[in-house]
């Protein structure tokens, strides 16, 4: 049996958005102030995060992989996080 890549694997996750909206919010007030891009951007295997020309934070939250690194490293207060709701979010398809 042919070994799937990394990549391959991700690929067959389903995702549904929630129309509704956001389940990650940045605060970017705490996050200027505390350098969270750098971290975030560093943290999140997705790329969920980018820093905009403006020095905001950019959040793609339909690539959420909902793997909770970014709320384990994010400096106090400068990120909000919860999982999408009931039948939203990332569905795996490989393990
Ligand atoms: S939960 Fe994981 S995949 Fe989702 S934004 Fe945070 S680090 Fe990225």
């Amino acid at each position: 049996m042919e070994q799937l890549s990394i990549r391959e694997l991700l690929a067959k996750n389903l995702y549904k958005t929630d129309p509704d909206g956001s389940h990650i919010h940045v605060n970017q007030e705490v996050a200027r102030r505390t350098g969270a891009a750098r971290i975030l951007i560093e943290v999140c295997p997705a790329r969920v995060y980018r820093e905009k020309e403006d020095g905001t934070i950019g959040v793609e939250y339909a690539a959420c992989l909902e793997c909770g690194a970014c709320l384990a490293v994010a400096p106090p207060g400068s990120l909000e996080w919860h999982y999408p709701r009931g039948g939203f979010g990332v569905q795996f398809r490989e393990g």
